[in-house]
């Protein structure tokens, strides 16, 4: 079965594809309440593309009964059978990677090369633990020696059960990537609650995983908004929750978690810092600037919007940075040397543009602003602002905006950046700019962070784990720590006297 020439691929005029209220062990499930629908709109024209129906609480519940019913049979599975099916998927993703970048492009809006990464990033998501279960040794059973004669221990790994998988609309298909293949890898089932503003990005790579061979019931879809995903969250047979999104909601989804105990990863927003020292190189200094402040218009959790340049270079960079920043062209994927998207929805645009708005009203100064984009259909644009020097407590320097805003402030000494960076109660990344090596292992210490990149862009490996301190989250995704938290530890200890 192949659908990822989904209809949303040419979606024009009137007769809009519905997307339905769940796929469960293979089956497409419509809506039990027809008007239960939402629309999937192209966030770089506005125009509605589709819609979306919301699964009802009875088949959310058909959904994890399914999956836990599935769990038995997937478990059974070597990881190595496990494996040769998550490499098989990214063959098809890779194999449609043409068609996928265009559907994430016509629904977020993203520029080409950024649809294409996160297609590229789903590719070495599914390699990489494809490569974990077949070389075998994260699955293997541990002896440990014990001081004690006659008794004998052993340490491994077993599944969790069901996963609850939430995601966000800023990395649809990556951040689905990142706890499917994990979760498939250790032996999980799981029910995938998408999006509601970009789930047929999802809902395509999961018909890949069908064609991939996956057995039916071990991943499941239940669409809809926040309520279903909350539903999803309180159900009795979901053993472990994995969501990302902001942490507003992880803090009801945690809530909902410690009825039954469920296991938790959390990844949720940031506030993340990019550190200029004064040994810096500008030019390199400002392109990680422009790509940590407005990547996908700045829809990053892990956008370093809180800039941080030592005094002696502060005008340089603002200067090389307003030349930056100007040039960015802010259109449709379509357009020409285009740099920067839409945001993803009205609602969103709304939200930063009055988040902009309080900041300046509180005193914030807007030091200069990128192109607004042109010819662009009634589509979601906003231009690229940036802030200089805003108070501490200002709203642009302390609470996550999730938009192409990015502000600036000085420092004078490596304390005083270090205790900037820090004032803050996220801690998900930072990135620092300088060419002392001791330096940067200082800043490596002592920023408060997930992940620090040193004169590098935000370069992401499966390899590598994801995820923060504070109210950025809880546990880690990819790596070996992402399978992990798929699955329980066990120990064992027999008696080896004859
Ligand atoms: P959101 O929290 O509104 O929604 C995220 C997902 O959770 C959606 O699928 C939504 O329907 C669902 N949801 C909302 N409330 C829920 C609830 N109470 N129970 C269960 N599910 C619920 O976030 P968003 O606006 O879609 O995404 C933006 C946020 O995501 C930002 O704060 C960003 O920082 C964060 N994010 C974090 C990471 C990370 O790796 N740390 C990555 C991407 C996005």
């Amino acid at each position: 079965m192949n659908t990822i020439d989904t209809p949303f691929f040419a979606a024009v005029g009137n007769d809009l594809p519905v997307l339905p209220a769940a796929r469960i062990a293979g089956r497409a499930l419509r809506a039990e309440v027809p008007e239960s629908r939402s629309a999937i709109f192209n966030a770089s024209t506005g125009e509605a593309i589709g819609w979306q129906e919301s699964a009802s609480a009875a088949q959310i519940d058909e959904a994890v009964r399914v999956a836990s019913e599935a769990f038995a049979s997937w478990r059974a599975f070597t990881a190595a059978q496990r494996g040769e099916i998550l490499r098989k998927v990214a063959e098809l993703v890779e194999a449609r990677r043409d068609q996928l970048t265009v559907l994430q492009m016509r629904v977020s809006g993203k520029p080409p090369v950024e649809a294409w990464t996160d297609v590229s990033d789903v590719i070495a998501t599914f390699n990489y633990y494809a490569d974990l279960c077949t070389q075998g040794t994260a699955f293997e059973i541990e002896s440990i020696v014990l001081p004690g004669d006659g008794v004998a221990a052993e340490r491994f790994h077993v599944p969790v059960g069901v996963a609850a998988l939430i995601v966000p609309w800023n990395f649809p298909m990556v951040t689905t990537a990142w706890k499917i293949a994990p979760a498939l890898a250790a032996g999980c089932t799981v029910v995938l609650k998408p999006s509601e503003l970009t789930s047929p990005v999802e809902c395509a790579l999961v018909d890949l995983l069908a064609e991939a061979g996956v057995p039916e019931g071990v991943v499941n879809v239940v669409n809809g908004g926040a309520e279903v995903g909350a539903l999803l969250t309180r159900h009795p047979l979901v053993d472990k929750i994995s969501f990302t999104g902001s942490t507003a909601a992880g803090k009801h989804v945690m809530r909902a978690a410690a009825e039954d105990m469920k296991r938790l990863t959390l990844e949720l927003g940031g506030k993340s810092a990019l550190i200029v020292r004064e040994d810096a190189d500008v030019e390199l200094a400002v392109s990680l600037a422009v790509g940590g402040a407005f990547t996908n218009a700045g829809q990053m959790c892990s956008a370093t919007a809180r800039i941080l340049v030592h005094d002696s270079l502060y005008r340089k960079f603002m200067t090389a940075f307003e030349t930056a920043v100007s040039a960015l062209v802010v259109a449709a994927p379509g357009t020409r040397d285009v740099a920067m998207g839409p945001l993803i929805s009205e609602g969103q645009r709304t939200r930063v543009q009055a988040l902009v708005e309080a900041g300046v009203q509180a005193g914030a100064q807007v030091a200069f602003q990128g192109q607004s984009a042109q010819d662009t259909d009634g589509g979601f644009f906003m231009a690229p602002v940036v802030i200089a020097e805003p108070s501490a407590d200002n709203i642009l320097w302390t609470d996550e905006i999730f938009g192409p805003v990015a502000c600036v402030k000085s420092f004078r000494t490596d304390d005083e950046a270090i205790a900037l960076a820090n004032d803050t109660r996220y801690g998900l990344v930072a990135t620092v700019v300088t060419r002392n090596k001791q330096m940067a292992q200082h800043y490596q210490c002592a920023v408060r962070a997930g992940l620090v990149w040193v004169n590098t862009p935000q370069l992401i490996y499966p390899h590598v784990s994801w995820g923060g301190f504070g109210l950025s989250g809880l546990g880690r995704e990819l790596g070996l720590a992402g399978l992990r938290s798929y699955q329980e530890l066990r120990h064992t200890m027999r008696n080896t006297t004859p």
